[in-house]
């Protein structure tokens, strides 16, 4: 009847008799009604019912058997009826659900009858478990929307940041993003309508609940809902590789840009472009730290700023806590802000601004060259969460790009350097291929040779050759080069105008990417050698130091100044400070030893390539070759440290200080005699600037030196022509204003008759050591004044600090001391003291053990201590008359004539007071207890007749 009534209905309909037996179910009938069983099972009908029920529970499968039957026991009991769902093995070895609803139709004792359903759910299962996986699967996004979303995955919570609530009340229209609303919203009115569309894929901008902006790839159809058309969309979050993708692409233009730019600071300035530009930041800076400045100084804004950088402080705090700025460069370390909203690090008036230009994340890059930071980048996202710790790999690629870029620029600029160095360099440098084809030469080549450097490049070193050479020297050169070995050797070259030049030169080869390239560098040696052939090698070195001596170094100079290079040289002479001093104290050896020193020194490396001598006793000349004038006074520099440095012989080390005079060719002088002239000349005034000074010869010292040499010609003149004389002037005793002496004073009668005072020629004559011989005569005519008077005053005699240094000048005064006995004073300075004071006293004693009186003239000037007067062996003390003519109106100079006085007094020395011009001034020395006085107030300077009649 079944059979009849629902053949066709998926349900197989069974009944049967069961009882309990000793526990155990005891199945007395059981049979399958209708043939749906078969299509459930595979069995049919009759072969199921044909099983015994053993067999039947032993095709459930065995995780749900024991349940199956403890419900069906449970039937025993209280229960009716059981509703169970199961996995059965079907007889091709599949499983399937099944339903198996069983109903109690009757009981008797033990034993009921029933009437059951089993129904296939397998598809419903299936189906429910797709759903089950497609609720939780991760990442992937499952919606169904018709007016509203009607169904929402848990992934689609996570990806879009509502909850399922909020998104089962919400419209897909309302989380795209804004460009996108009016497509959506199209798609989905024509959706509802019935229109179909099929796998519809979209990359889909959406903006999340806290929002930020994703990229999703989405995937749509449009499907049949519970008795609507509705949309499915199914989709995942690209975001992150989108980002990727342009950061990628990012990096790829940055590469672009690194082959393309040599400038530093347009590289930088075009990075920023392109990080706004094809990245899409909202904005970035770049700019370069100034380490001396602290600050950094900003290169280039690119995109939107609004003021945002100008307000940015760019200081750099050495600990870099102050700001993230600072902290990227001190950490060398890209500082991330993933989200300014919830950054507690940033303040609050600082993220106000951030957030008012729409920077929602941002990150400063250290970018880094040698491992100093070079630039720093800080670039400003609208996109919260852009830079986080996954796209760091990225911004540590740009960062390390750009560092390369950076590298690359600094090495290409630094080869430039050192390629103009090369370039420049007065060493000879040439670059020759495997085959000796010139490929390079510098400045240096063109000018030794005379070539230009177009006519070098492409021709070989053949073009040089001047015959001077064997074969088997070629042969030498050619098998050590080309076996990897270094050539040195002093080729004999010929110049283009057919000359031959000495090149010292040494030929390396050298690996360029496989080939062999040949690098001649090399020193022209032509002066060296050409004096080295010419000349009589002893006759011009000095033995001592192996330099040239004076002639040999002005035949260098000679042959450099005649090469006619146009170059400019410059002749140096050094002089070193007090070196018969050295040579007393230390001895003769040492100072030998000293003199080699210096000249170990001066050629070492310094002077290399320059001509160096030892033109007098302790006299280095040096000619610096191709010299440019501002060069020169670092060179000067260079020399006087180079001989700064303590010399050391045996335990002493001995400080030496040197003067220089320098004179330049071409512009002081014409040829090598004027140059070392003019040098030396500028050195006599570097002399007496003090130690370590230098001068050079320039008009001004020209000028000073012109009247110098004229007054010297007619200083020699007069001595030659005897017309120095003295006038004398007298000093009177105040005790009875008595004539007692005279002073002698220099006078010179020019040619024209004039009579000229020492201001016009003392100092030529000390400087060159004339006064000398004037002294001598003078001293004569002293000797003769004083024999010549029975009773002779005194008379007071000036004696020059270097004729009072010299031993024959003291003999001679001890000499005639046996004629003037104690009628001769002399009068010295007392600067000699000071300087010299051991040799002072000892030549004083001297002098006043023969009698000789001596004075201290101009007292109080000079280095004047009063406590030094007590050991001094002098009797007489000349108060200076700067004093003498102050005293009147200054106390305080009037206390020191007194001072001065007194203290003379007690240690039992005279006084004379000098340049007495007025009463009132004679009366207060008088009153002060001056000995004697001198003055035009009481009588002037007069001719030697003059001063006679006085005396009568
Ligand atoms: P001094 O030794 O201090 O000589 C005194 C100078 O003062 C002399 O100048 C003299 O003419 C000047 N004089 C004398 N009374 C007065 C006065 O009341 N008022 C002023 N304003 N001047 C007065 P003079 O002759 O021109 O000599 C200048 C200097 O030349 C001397 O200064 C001395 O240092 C040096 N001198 C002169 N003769 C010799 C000499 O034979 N040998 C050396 N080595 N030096 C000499
Ligand atoms: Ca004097
Ligand atoms: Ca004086």
């Amino acid at each position: 009847m079944i059979e009849e009534i629902a053949p066709q209905i998926p349900i197989a309909i069974y009944r049967g008799i069961a009882c309990l037996k000793g526990g155990q179910i005891d199945v007395k009938e059981f049979n399958f009604l209708n043939d749906q069983i078969e299509k459930i099972t595979g069995w049919t009908k009759e072969e199921v019912n044909s099983k015994s029920f053993e067999d039947l529970i032993s095709v459930v499968h065995e995780g749900d058997r024991d349940k199956v039957l403890s419900e069906y026991r449970s039937l025993f009991g209280e229960k009716d009826y059981t509703k169970q769902v199961y996995r059965i093995r079907r007889k091709d070895g599949a499983y399937a659900y099944v339903l198996d609803s069983l109903n109690v139709v009757s009981r008797e004792g033990d034993c009921l009858e029933f009437i059951g359903v089993v129904e296939d759910i397998s598809k419903e299962r299936e189906y429910h478990e797709v759903f089950r996986a497609v609720d939780e699967v991760p990442y992937v996004g499952f919606v169904i929307y018709q007016d509203k979303i009607v169904y929402a995955n848990d992934a689609s919570t996570q990806i879009l940041g509502y909850s399922r609530e909020e998104l089962l009340n919400m419209s897909v229209e309302e989380i795209v993003a804004e460009e996108v609303k009016p497509l959506v919203r199209e798609i989905a009115k024509r959706r509802l309508a019935g229109e179909q569309f099929d796998r519809v894929y979209i990359e889909l901008p959406i903006v999340r609940k806290d929002g930020a902006t994703r990229v999703l790839y989405t995937f749509t159809r449009t499907i049949y809902w519970r008795g609507k058309y509705a949309g499915l969309v199914i989709f995942f979050d690209i975001t992150k590789s989108k980002k990727y993708e342009r950061l990628f692409r990012i990096l790829r233009d940055i590469n672009r840009l690194i082959v393309s730019t040599i400038d530093e600071e347009r590289l930088l300035a075009d990075v920023c472009d392109l990080l706004v530009a094809t990245a899409g930041f909202r904005m970035v800076w770049v700019g370069m730290p100034d380490e001396v400045a602290g600050k950094i100084d900003l290169l280039k804004v690119c995109g939107y700023n609004d003021g945002f950088v100008e307000g940015l402080d760019l200081s750099i705090d050495p600990t870099g806590e102050k700001c993230p700025v600072s902290a990227a460069i001190v950490t060398k370390q890209i500082i991330v802000n993933p989200d300014t909203e919830s950054n507690h690090l940033i303040p609050e008036d600082v993220k106000a601004e951030l957030i008012k230009r729409n920077y929602r994340s941002s990150c400063i890059i250290p970018v880094s060259v040698e491992d100093k930071v070079r630039a720093v980048i800080g670039i400003y996202s609208s996109v919260p969460n852009m830079f986080t710790p996954e796209e760091m790999e990225a911004l540590e690629e740009i960062r390390r790009d750009i560092s390369f870029a950076l590298e690359k620029i600094h090495k290409e600029r630094f080869a430039n350097l050192t390629l103009t160095a090369v370039d420049k360099s007065h060493e000879w440098v040439l670059i020759a291929d495997e085959n000796g084809k010139i490929l390079y030469v510098n400045k240096a080549v063109e000018d030794i040779t005379g070539y230009a450097r177009e006519e070098l490049i492409g021709k070989t070193p053949r073009i040089f050759k001047s015959g001077f050479h064997t074969k088997e020297f070629y042969q030498n050169l050619w098998n050590t080069i080309k076996s990897g070995g270094i050539f040195q050797a002093v080729f004999v070259n010929k110049r283009k105008d057919g000359n031959l030049f000495y090149l010292d030169q040494t030929i390396i080869p050298i690996d360029y990417g496989g080939d062999t390239r040949f690098v001649a560098l090399g020193k022209d040696v032509t002066s060296e050698k050409n004096l080295e052939e010419e000349i009589v090698r002893f006759k011009y070195t000095d033995p001592l130091t192996d330099l040239l001596n004076r002639e040999g170094f002005l035949r260098a100079v000679k042959f450099t100044l005649g090469r006619e290079s146009g170059d400019q040289h410059a002749l140096f002479v050094i002089d070193v400070k007090d070196f018969t001093g050295i040579n007393q104290v230390y001895g003769q050896e040492i100072g030998n030893l000293i003199l080699k020193e210096m000249g170990l020194r001066l050629r070492g490396s310094l002077f290399k390539r320059d001509v160096v001598g030892r033109i007098g006793a302790d006299e280095f000349g040096v000619l610096a070759r191709g010299i440019r004038e501002e060069e020169i006074t670092t060179l000067v520099d260079k020399v006087i440290t180079l001989f700064s440095e303590p010399i050391k012989t045996g335990d002493a080390e001995i400080r030496l200080n040197v003067n220089l005079g320098i004179a330049l060719y071409p512009k002081d002088a014409s040829d090598e005699a004027e140059l070392l002239e003019k040098a030396s000349i500028a050195l006599s005034f570097a002399k007496r600037e003090g130690e370590n000074s230098y001068r050079f010869f320039s008009e001004d010292i020209d000028k000073a030196v012109n009247r110098f040499f004229v007054m010297r010609r007619k200083v020699e003149k007069a001595i030659d022509e005897d017309r120095f004389f003295y006038y004398y002037q007298p000093f009177f005793r105040t005790e009875d204003d008595k004539i007692v002496g005279f002073e002698t004073l220099l006078r010179m009668k020019d040619e024209d008759g004039n009579i000229l005072t020492p201001a016009h020629f003392i100092e030529i004559l000390e400087r060159t050591g004339l006064i000398r011989v004037v002294e001598d005569n003078m001293l004569r005519k002293v000797r003769d004044f004083i024999v010549a008077h029975e009773d002779s005053p005194l008379i007071s005699f000036n004696v020059s600090p270097g004729s009072f240094r010299d031993k024959d000048f003291i003999k001679a005064v001890i000499e005639i001391s046996k004629d003037v006995k104690d009628k001769l004073i002399l009068e010295i300075t007392e600067r000699l003291f000071i300087e010299d004071p051991r040799y002072t006293m000892r030549f004083l004693e001297e002098v006043k053990s023969s009698g000789v009186k001596v004075a201290i003239d101009d007292f109080g000037t000079g280095y004047s201590s009063l406590t030094y007067l007590e050991h001094l062996p002098v009797d007489i003390i000349k108060i200076d008359m700067s004093f003498v003519h102050r005293m009147v109106e200054s106390p305080k100079s009037k206390a020191i004539v007194e001072t001065i006085i007194d203290l003379a007094n007690k240690l039992d020395l005279e006084t004379v007071a000098e340049g007495v011009e007025n009463l009132q001034q004679l009366t207060y020395l008088k009153a002060l207890g001056c000995t004697y006085v001198q003055g035009y107030y009481l009588a002037k300077p007069m001719p030697r007749e003059e001063a006679c009649r006085l005396l009568v």
